[in-house]
């Protein structure tokens, strides 16, 4: 038996019930067969054992009162998985399902997406089972604050640098901010995805989404197509959505779906125009989000309780959440003649899927690589707030299309070194993985 099954099997029974967490790693540890074989100090060195094993875990209780004056009770995380590249990074969740399941799958998947971007930052992620949708301001500002009157001792700009994710923008994490400051006495660059008037970064809110399309382009290029005059079916509503869809416009395609809770639009003119900025204010208005739309642009139809993925396109782009596309869903692309699918969100496609969609010759953009964006623009965020310095807009999105550029050609480059072919995910997680292997080798067992 080889080294990488060994280990998931082992993982398998020390984590019952955690099935996101083992979707991720047997999905990585697999494609990093090549790499075990060719070094075998790693397997000496307990590499799987050790990058599989969190670092540390936080679980706490978090008070607050509603409305009503009612006692509330939530269970928060954080995950810190992996320091050796930099101070554990990733962003915070608000959602009713999360657990430590799905804290670790998205905290294992960070550390090898924060070490595609070259930049010095380790990999974490937290949240809480938290629901924001109905909750008034005040509600979420007591829910923050007592979230980070735990979370403070745990973290800082130099140990544990959180941000947002779903459920988490601007507002919570200004929140959080003025909490962890009032504790600590300190304006320390701690959090990113700061609003621009509290140290935030220029452009931040754009990154997630640029970045996806960034990659998208170089994804398309390789193949000897432009993103140019491309039909675009994306999926969700939120921050990476609006991101996208805005980009897409820029660089001469168009998105024609966008997705929420209650099914999907599909807008053959285009999600384009001030129709991106009306996604800012259905995102704030709950759980409705396509019905309104339908009413406001009578031309896009409303198919309620359904996904896109049926809808033919040149290049589909997942911006929900995990999981949203199933073999089931893939068999329909590959039957309208689907190329690319390029993953916005993070792992959007189950491991049957994706095995699917690759056997009939669909080339995968993977998230770890494809919105790896979001999180290096934090890190210039963490860059910026170091300095005490401001970058610009146009600085921050030079560097950001340099970072995306690097990442495709990184995961490129890798394929090559293992004759991989053009195996993207495969690519993105040697890239990814070998960085972190390197770092962890010269701090010895640790
Ligand atoms: N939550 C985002 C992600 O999945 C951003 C994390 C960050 O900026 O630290 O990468």
């Amino acid at each position: 038996m080889s080294y990488v099954s060994e280990q998931l099997e082992k993982l398998a029974a020390k984590n019952p019930n955690q099935p996101e967490f083992l979707q991720t790693a047997t999905e990585v540890l697999t494609s990093l067969e090549p790499v075990f074989d060719a070094n075998p100090q790693y397997e000496k060195m307990a590499l799987i054992e050790r990058i599989t094993e969190p670092e540390r875990q936080i679980m706490f209780r978090v008070p607050w009162v509603d409305d009503n004056g009612k006692v509330q009770v939530n269970r928060g995380f954080r995950i810190q998985f992996n320091s050796a590249l930099g101070p554990y990074k990733g962003g915070l969740r608000f959602a009713p399902n999360v657990n430590i399941s799905i804290v670790k799958f998205l905290g294992f998947e960070q550390i090898f997406k924060n070490a595609l971007t070259g930049l010095p930052i380790g990999g974490g992620k937290g949240g809480a089972d938290f629901d924001p949708n109905g909750k008034s301001d005040m509600e979420i500002m007591r829910f923050c604050q007592s979230f980070m009157t735990e979370l403070y001792r745990h973290i800082g700009p130099n140990t544990d640098v959180p941000a947002g994710d779903l459920g988490v923008g601007g507002r919570e994490i200004g929140y959080m901010m003025g909490q962890y400051k009032r504790i600590r006495d300190s304006y320390d660059g701690t959090l990113t995805g700061k609003g621009v008037p509290n140290g935030g970064l220029a452009g931040r809110d754009e990154a997630t989404g640029y970045g996806i399309v960034f990659y998208a382009r170089e994804m398309l290029n390789h193949f000897g197509e432009s993103l140019e005059g491309k039909k675009v079916v994306i999926s969700g509503f939120g921050n990476v959505a609006w991101g996208t869809a805005k980009k897409l416009e820029q660089l001469g395609a168009k998105a024609i779906t966008i997705s929420g809770p209650d099914g999907y639009i599909l807008d053959e003119e285009g999600v384009t125009g001030e129709k991106i900025d009306y996604l800012l204010e259905l995102r704030s208005s709950g759980k409705n989000i396509c019905a309104p739309y339908a009413e406001k642009y009578p031309n896009a139809k409303f198919f309620p309780g359904e996904k896109p993925w049926g809808v033919k396109a040149d290049l589909y782009i997942p911006c929900a959440t995990q999981n949203e596309i199933h073999t089931a869903d893939a068999e329909k692309m590959v039957a309208n003649g689907c190329k690319f699918l390029c993953e916005g969100a993070n792992m959007p496609t189950t491991n049957e899927a994706i095995e699917y969609l690759q056997n009939n010759g669909v080339v995968v953009g993977p998230s770890k690589a494809a919105n790896a964006g979001g999180v290096a623009c934090s890190c210039i965020e963490m860059a910026q707030n170091a300095e005490h310095l401001i970058f610009s807009e146009d600085e921050v999105f030079e560097k950001l299309e340099n970072i995306m550029v690097n990442i495709f050609k990184q995961s490129m480059d890798a394929c090559k070194k293992y004759n991989l072919g053009d195996n993207l995910i495969a690519g993105a997680n040697i890239a990814g993985f070998e960085r972190v292997a390197n770092a962890m080798m010269f701090q010895g067992i640790c």
